[in-house]
This record gives C-alpha cells, structure tokens and sequence, in this order.
C-alpha cells in the first residue's frame, strides 16, 4: 500500500490543484469517494491510480502524485465515469485538465500516448480526418517502435483503409478552427499539427480576417471582425470622433 505524506503539502501545491479544477470546471471536494466512477472505467485494470485515487490525490493537495501518474493518459476519455458520478463529477475533464498541466511541465508519464495523441490530432488539424498510414508511419518513427503493427498493413490496405492517396476535407481551415477551440489552444513549440507552422499558422493559413492570434499558445487575443467593410468603417470614424460618410 502507497503511503502519503502530507505533511509536505504546500499552498503552493494547492493553488496547484485548484488550477486543475477550474481548468476542469470540477469542484474536487464534491467528490464523497463512492468509486462508481472506477467501477465502471473500461481502462481501471491498467491504471496505476483508478479514478477514484485520481480525484482523492488532487483533493489532498498531492499534485506532484496527479501529474506522474499514468493514469490520464491511460484514459480513453469514454466519459463513462463522468456519466456514472451521482455527484456530477467530470471526471473525464479533470484527466484531460492534470494532462495538460503535466505536459505544460514536460511530464509525459506515458511517452508513447503523447506521442500519438500528438500524431492523430496533427492528422485531423492538416487533413480535417484520419489518414491512418500517415498517422502509423508518424508514431511508429517517432515512438521508435518502428515495425509495430506492420503486418497489419496489407489487411488494412485491402479493405482501403490506407493507400497512397491522402483523403482531406474540403474546408480543412474550418476542421482546424474546431479543433483549436476543443483544445483550448495549443502550445506554439509543442504543436506538431501542421508541417507548415512556425509559430503563425493561424495568421497564415485559417483565413479568418482582422482576427489577432498569440502565436506562442496559438489562441485568439481578439475575436475577428464579421461585419461588413462600410459597417467596420463607419465605426472607425466614430471611434475617432469623426462623422458617418
Ligand atoms: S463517482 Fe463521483 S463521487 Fe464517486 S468516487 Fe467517482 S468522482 Fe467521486
Ligand atoms: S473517461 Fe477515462 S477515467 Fe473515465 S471511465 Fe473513461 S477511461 Fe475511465
């Protein structure tokens, strides 16, 4: 059995936490430790904390414990445990917010779902889908597990699921738009999603006029402006006094 020692909890470490619970928008002491959240994780068996420890950790201010664990990035992000919590925990959220301040930390407990994780979604972000070759070739190049699944490849080629043509959507800035926001912007030097940025893909390639982006977490500073050009215009020369032409 694990022992805890809280005597070395800091404030700092609890400042820590509830950084975690608004990132997730979860009060952690609503959790009453029932553990049907755990009951019902398809992923409980291979976790090094079930869920239920999860929440228990951060609720003691044992933050350093909730970034290494394996355990958010064991989560397949099912929701199921969300779903089941009779004190409307969201759970799923709090795995998602203790992942993003790990990785923001450079912990990665579990190298390889980084990696993929990275892969799929800079998959989605320059194609608008899935093109599994290129994800497989991706991970199994950067994960070192250079022949993992290969065998697998000529079932997958019959059955067109892989192929040297790349499938796309067609309005791809628009997928990519949607997946930012989900995300809740993404770390300019840790983003992997499209071969072309440099920082200021956004400024480049989402098409989205007047909009002013921070190029270093990749989030809008400014909403861009829809409205028409004379609207625009005519609220210019009012904001500096002048008349409406
Ligand atoms: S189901 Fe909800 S209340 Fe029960 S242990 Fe899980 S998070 Fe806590
Ligand atoms: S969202 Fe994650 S923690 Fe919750 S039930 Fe699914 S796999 Fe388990």
């Amino acid at each position: 059995m694990e022992t805890l020692d809280l005597s070395r909890v800091t404030d700092e470490d609890r400042r820590r936490v509830a950084g975690i619970e608004q990132d997730a928008d979860v009060t952690l002491t609503d959790c009453y430790q029932c553990g049907k959240c755990t009951a019902g994780c398809p992923m409980a068996h291979a976790m090094d904390l079930v869920p239920r420890q999860l929440v228990r950790m951060l609720q003691l201010g044992l933050i350093d414990r909730a970034l290494t664990a394996k355990t958010p990035w064991i989560c397949a992000n099912c929701m199921v445990c969300s779903v089941r919590c009779p004190q409307g925990v969201d759970i799923s959220a709090i795995m998602l917010a203790v992942r993003r301040t790990a990785k923001k930390r450079g912990l990665r407990p579990v190298r390889e779902a980084d990696i993929f994780d990275d892969a799929f979604v800079g998959n989605i972000r320059s194609f608008g889908k899935s093109n599994e070759a290129i994800l497989a070739a991706k991970y199994n190049l950067l994960s070192g597990h250079l022949f993992q699944d290969v065998l697998n490849a000529p079932r997958m080629a019959a059955r067109g699921m892989i192929g040297p043509k790349i499938h796309s959507v067609r309005d791809k800035a628009a997928v990519r738009r949607l997946v930012d926001r989900a995300l809740g912007g993404r770390q300019g030097d840790a983003c992997q999603g499209d071969v072309a940025c440099q920082g200021d893909v956004k400024l480049d390639t989402l098409d989205i006029p007047n909009a002013q982006w921070d190029t270093s977490t990749c989030q809008v500073l400014r909403p861009p402006d829809t409205r028409p050009p004379d609207d625009r215009d005519a609220n210019a020369h009012q904001n500096e006094g002048g008349e409406r032409p």
